[in-house]
Parts: structure tokens; sequence; C-alpha cells
């Protein structure tokens, strides 16, 4: 039996980031660049005020008292979004908004409650009193102090955040470059499998995985390709798999009919349309799993069960999706306290977990039956704990790593 960490490395071994396209910002988010982005011009881009308030020369008011305030007049309005016309000179002052261009003269900027302004009317008044001084350079934003032009803003291989795409459209990018989004094909195997919209029947039940799983693949940012429910015949499958090619599918995956079941067809396919690796894993959920090619597309055959399919997801799966998008698959894994003793049956065990703080702690409890087939018991759970291979039983007080389904989704 393959070790979790020798499957993984198989599957990883030939996979490298896909090709670039130029998107909108907004559809970079999320994704990794694939450029080197350097600031086209400063941030701020010229002088500005950080306060609503007055523009002055700083020494002007250095005698500035709550008893005895300076007087200045008022010589212009300055709003957000406007140039201002005229130099401030000795004994003067501009009102300004804050982000509005600093007057030429002026050299510091006195916030609004350092004044007699109310600060609530638009009238300008023609002449301010100043209440308390301010240092030169006072609450003035300078240009470039933010990013210089020219500066490295955002190198290759990041993966795009919020902020990022912020600074983009601050820098006056539209569009940015980033590797493509994977597509990933997904089929459903199984005589038994409804769709949710068809009534329930004697003996069948409704398919999850082509629902799960391309849920899974949006979250990470790759497109899914759907390929519905294929019945356990060599005939469907076949035709479903080359429609996956077809559509110029990345990566193909299906869930179920691998296992050693009379009806389990999708081997005998895939041995005659390409290469089959057949592996059983020494893991649980999910012991065996199916990984080759079809017509030259990567292929990975997951188990039928949900949990199964979404475990074996997360761990096989995820990390090449990753690969193809060009982002960092590793996961960072953290200790927790486990709350309860759990069984093991020797293989690596990803148990369904919940976690609560107890006293500054994260304990682990089972969300329930573990069995494969129960969606409920992901459905309730936080994330994974890992038995490492080899044992059997986990004492309550022990610690494990714990996967965060926040990490892996
Ligand atoms: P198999 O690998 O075909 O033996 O399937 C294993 C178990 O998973 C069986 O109980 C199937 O009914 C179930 N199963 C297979 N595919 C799905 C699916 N797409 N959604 C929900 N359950 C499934
Ligand atoms: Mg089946």
């Amino acid at each position: 039996m393959l070790t979790v960490e020798t499957a993984l490395e198989n599957i990883l071994r030939h996979a490298v980031q896909l090709s670039s396209e130029r998107v909108s910002i907004l559809d970079a988010a999320g994704r990794a660049l694939a450029e080197e982005v350097r600031a086209r011009h400063d941030l701020p881009p010229f002088d500005n005020s950080a306060m609503d308030g007055y523009a002055v020369i700083a020494a002007d008011i250095r005698t500035a008292r709550l008893e005895s305030p300076v007087h200045l007049a008022v010589i212009e309005d300055i709003p957000a979004g406007h140039a201002p016309t005229s130099t401030v000179g000795a004994r003067q002052a501009a009102r300004i908004m804050t982000g509005a261009p600093m007057p030429a003269g002026a050299d510091a900027v006195v916030p609004v409650e350092l004044t007699t302004d109310p600060g609530d009317s638009s009238a300008l008044p023609a002449e301010i009193e100043i209440l308390e001084p301010v240092p030169t350079a006072a609450n003035i934003r300078w240009a470039g102090e933010d990013v210089r032009a020219g500066d490295v803003v955002l190198s290759p291989g990041r993966r795009l955040r919020p902020a990022d795409i912020g600074a983009l459209a601050g820098l006056g990018y539209s569009e940015v470059s980033v590797v493509r989004r994977p597509r990933v094909a997904v089929l459903s195997t199984g005589d038994e499998l409804l769709t949710p919209e068809q009534p329930l029947q004697p003996g069948r039940i409704r398919d999850m995985n082509g629902y799960s799983l391309p849920a899974m693949i949006m979250a990470l940012g790759a497109t899914p390709v759907r390929l519905g429910v294929a019945t356990d015949t060599v005939e469907d499958v076949r035709q479903r798999l080359l429609a996956a090619v077809d559509q110029g599918a990345d990566l193909i995956l299906s869930s179920a009919g691998v296992s050693v079941g009379a009806y389990d067809v999708v081997k005998a396919v895939l041995e005659e349309l390409g290469s089959v690796d057949f592996w059983k894993v020494n893991m649980r959920p999910g012991k065996p799993l199916t990984f080759g090619h079809v017509r030259g597309v990567p292929f990975l055959g997951l188990p039928g069960n949900p949990v199964s399919a979404l475990v074996t997801f997360m761990v096989f799966v995820r990390p090449l999706v990753m690969t193809l998008l060009g982002l960092d698959h590793h996961v960072h894994t953290r200790n927790v306290r486990v709350g309860e003793t759990m069984q093991s049956d020797g293989r690596q065990t990803y148990a369904r977990v919940r976690v609560e703080y107890e006293h500054g702690d994260l304990v682990a409890y089972s969300t329930g039956t573990q069995s494969s087939g129960a969606i409920s018991s992901m459905v309730k759970a936080d994330g994974l704990i890992i038995i490492p291979a080899g044992l059997r039983e986990v004492r309550a007080g022990e610690t494990l790593a714990f996967w965060s389904f926040d990490q892996v989704i």
C-alpha cells in the first residue's frame, strides 16, 4: 500500500503552473500574479492634507493659544479633487479637506478642531482663529511616501489579495497578467445516482460528488466542467471522458467505480483510453485511488463515498490544482488537543472534528459517525485531525495536527 506522501509525490511529479493570461484586476483576485508590477507613479501622486483643516505656514502660528488665538486671513477653499489656485502667504490660510492638494506656500495643516471653525458649515469664513500651534509638515501626506514611482509593488507568484487589487487600481492598472484558471472536469459514475431535481426512487440516491467537488474547484479559483452522471457502462464513461478532453480539460476527476466491484468500469475505460495506475493508499477514508491519463490529460479517480471523495480531493487534488494555478499548496496545520479517545485501524486517518477553545487551547471532538458515507460528519466539522499511520488509538489529551477547512477549501 502506498503512503499518502508517496501517492502525492507521484501525482505532483509532472505538474507545472499553466500559462498566463491578462484579465481585469477583479478577476485576478486570489490568483497567482504572472508578472512583476512596478509603480507607474508616486502614491499619493501629490502632497495632500491628511485632515480637514487649514493649510498654514507653521511659523505664523507658533504663538497660538486658546486664550490668545492667531488670526489668519482665509484666501481659498480647497475641496478634495480640486487644484489650489493661489499661494499661501504670511498670515494667510486656505481651508483644505482630507486628500486635497496642498497649496503652494503652506507647510502644515491645522486640524479644524484646533480652530474656531465649527467644521459644519460650507460657507468659507473670511478669517480664522488658530487655537494651537502645529509643527512644520504636520498633517501632510507627501507625494510618494506610500509607494515610490518605479518601486516593485508585487512580484510574480504572489497570490493576489484584496489589498493588492486595491494597490493595482491605485497605480492605474486595470488589467494584470495572472496564471489562467485550470479547467477541471468532474464526472460522477453510478447507476444509482439521481440529480437533486429528480424524485427519490427505490434503491436510488442523489449525486452529491457532482456538486461538492465543483464547489471545491471553484473555491480554489479553478473552473469546474461538469460532466454529469455516467451509468456504470463502458460506453457512457468512455463518451463522457472523451467529451472532457474535447472541452479542453486540464484535469479530469471522476468519483466512484474505482473499487473492485463487478460494475467498477472506470478502470477498464482508462486502460483503453490512456494509462492507469490503480493505487491502494494507506489512508482512511479513501483507500482506493486511481491516477492516470486520458488522451494525455491527467486523470484522478476518487472514491465514491461522499466523505472519501472530499477528503481525497483535499489531500491529493487540491495540491495538484494549486500547482496548476501557480500557488503554494502546503497546508499550515496547527496542533490541537484531542478531547476524547479516538480509534483508527492503523491507516493514516483523517477524522472529522469540530474544535472548541477550552482554557485557551483548541480541543477537537469527533463529529459523530466517521462513516465515509456520512456527509453530516463533514457538514458538522471545522476540519480534519490527522491520526498518523501506525496508530490504532489516540487518547484524550494527546496532541495531533489539525487541518482547518479555512485552510483547505
Ligand atoms: P462505488 O465506488 O461505486 O462502489 O461507490 C461507493 C459508494 O459511494 C456507494 O455507496 C455509492 O452509492 C456512493 N456514491 C458513489 N458516487 C456517489 C455520488 N456521486 N454521490 C453520492 N454518493 C455516491
Ligand atoms: Mg458504483
